[in-house]
């Protein structure tokens, strides 16, 4: 079948992989370079961070997605040569300074309770695990089983498995408008007027989807929430595990790096850094983890997560609209549910029935006053 990927983020060239991998055509179409907006930015932690907010629906997709991930790094390293660091050494949410030990023992009961597994840890236990943590951290909950990637090259492995697989990339040309006739989706118009015909169109243009959604009279509420990270230049060895401190995160990578993030900000399109908010990431992280005061701060960015009022993400057919597929909405979640949501869309293309229940995930009544959740 001839199907053709609009958005070239982690989700359209996961996406674009499944489908090639079943045997349709694919053409995936990116405004710009494939794998260069939130997916790029994103610190590719692959556990939810708060996860008793998140509907029910959520927690299983992201179970799901978690247990694909070992193979599918494994799949895209054999073939593709790029290493994306896939890493399981844990994640510490300290106790004393975003959170108090009464909010960190509560967010404990509750993350067991979702089979996320986390123990309490005493300071003398912690230092033990982690040296170096800052005088106000008094204890830690501590879970064992929290894996990372480093996204740009996870976007980097994606991208070159596609082309592998026989995937037409077509980059720094936007889609327009998508076209269709008789309740059925029938391809999408480029910026350069050119109309590429599909029989399945998969919409998976992260925070841009909305309006292309719209432009075939679906309503769906996907929004821009702004995060802002910075990166600084460390020694090797400095930080095993990932501290998440609710309002900032450290995540360390092999060479020594760490990346600190991140906001959530309600602020449109843009996708700028501010000073007030990298300084503040700076001094949390200096709380946290003193010998990051002295770190050269080596550069910052910011992406935009493409949320949904419900923090559920959109994934699979559109009712109305024969042909047209959903993959967005993966907000802060994104890189962790790329596998599954891939394996989902392909088995609709292919009517094979879905490997989980992805009825929460289809289209639903759209709220414009419905504020955006950006904790
Ligand atoms: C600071 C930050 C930290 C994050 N940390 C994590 C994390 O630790 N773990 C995790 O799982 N997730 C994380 N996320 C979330 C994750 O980045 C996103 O959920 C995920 O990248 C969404 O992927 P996507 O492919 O849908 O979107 P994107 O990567 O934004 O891709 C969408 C693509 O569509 C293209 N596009 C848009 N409009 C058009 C058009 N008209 N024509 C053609 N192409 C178009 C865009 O150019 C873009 O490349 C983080 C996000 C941010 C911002």
């Amino acid at each position: 079948m001839q199907t053709l990927v609009i958005g070239g983020g982690i989700q359209g060239l996961a996406a674009a992989c499944a489908l090639a991998r079943d045997g349709h055509l694919v053409q995936v179409v990116e405004r710009e370079r494939p794998g260069s907006r939130a997916s790029w930015v994103a610190a590719g932690l692959l556990t939810p961070s708060s996860p008793w907010k998140y509907p029910p629906g959520l927690i299983g997709l992201c179970h799901a997605s978690e247990a694909m991930y070992a193979d599918w790094v494994a799949e895209l390293v054999e073939h593709t040569g790029i290493d994306p660091q896939h890493e399981n050494l844990g994640m510490l949410y300290p106790e004393g300074v975003g959170f108090s030990t009464e909010q960190v023992a509560e967010h404990t009961r509750r993350r067991n309770e979702l089979a996320f597994a986390v123990e309490r840890l005493d300071r003398a236990t912690l230092d033990a695990l982690q040296p170096g943590l800052g005088e106000e951290v008094v204890g830690a909950a501590w879970q064992p089983h929290s894996a990372r990637v480093r996204s740009p090259r996870m976007c980097a492995a994606v991208l070159r498995r596609a082309k592998q697989l026989g995937v037409d990339v077509i980059s720094e040309v936007a889609v327009d408008a998508l076209v269709g006739r008789g309740g059925r989706v029938t391809g999408a118009r480029l910026e350069t007027g050119q109309v590429l015909d599909a029989e399945v169109v998969v919409l998976a243009a992260g925070s841009w989807s909305g309006g292309l959604a719209r432009s075939l009279g679906v309503e769906i509420d996907v929004r821009p929430v702004r995060g802002q990270i910075l990166l600084l230049q460390g020694p090797p060895g400095l930080l095993g595990p990932t501290l998440n401190d609710g309002d900032c995160y450290l995540v360390p990578r092999r060479d020594g790096r760490i990346l600190v993030g991140s906001t959530m900000e309600d602020a449109g399109f843009d996708a700028i850094t501010t000073r007030e908010a990298l300084d503040r990431l700076r001094v949390l992280a200096a709380r946290l983890l003193p010998a990051t005061r002295d770190m050269e701060v080596e550069t910052d960015w910011a992406g935009l997560r493409p949320g949904t009022p419900d923090r559920l993400p959109y994934i699979g057919a559109v009712p109305e609209v024969e042909g047209l597929a959903l993959a967005t909405g993966h907000f802060r979640n994104g890189i962790l549910l790329a596998p599954i949501t891939a394996a989902l869309v392909s088995d609709l293309v292919a009517g094979r029935p879905p490997r989980l229940d992805i009825s929460a995930y289809a289209p639903r009544p759209v709220d414009p006053e419905r504020a955006l959740l950006t904790g």
